[in-house]
């Protein structure tokens, strides 16, 4: 399934593992998996051990390594998960392009309603491109 940037549309499977939060932001693990696991804002925070009391809607919130009041999308070893428009891939966090950007941005931080808990274990399809 293609991504267009221009929408708020997400591809399929592009859903948090742990609670099924889906249309929403999500960031998986920072490095190169052939399995990527995509958590929501809230369940990336509890794997990192961080708190994002005051992310925004630009997915961002005041670092605790960074320096004082400086703000990041980068969540512990969790990055945004950008796919590419083809659906089947995820940019590395030095390739991504500003439109693919400006679409992860437009995402809402957090799903709003209800959502439904996978149950099993959900892996998201697709690789990461090399920088
Ligand atoms: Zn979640």
């Amino acid at each position: 399934m293609r991504v267009n940037y221009s929408t708020t549309e997400v591809p399929a499977g592009y859903k948090c593992t742990e609670c099924g939060a889906t249309n929403c932001k999500l960031w998986r693990e920072y490095g190169f998996f052939s399995k990527i696991l995509l958590l929501c804002a809230d369940c990336s925070a509890k794997s990192q051990n961080k708190d994002i009391g005051d992310i925004d809607a630009d997915g961002k919130y005041t670092s605790d390594i960074l320096g004082p009041g400086l703000r990041t999308n980068l969540i512990g070893f969790r990055m945004p998960a950008i796919p590419t428009e083809a659906g089947d891939a995820y940019w590395s966090c030095t390739s991504v392009p500003q439109p693919a950007m400006e679409w992860w941005r437009r995402l809402p931080t957090r799903a709003t309603g209800t959502s439904n808990a996978l149950g099993d274990q959900h892996w998201g399809t697709g690789r990461i491109l090399p920088d």
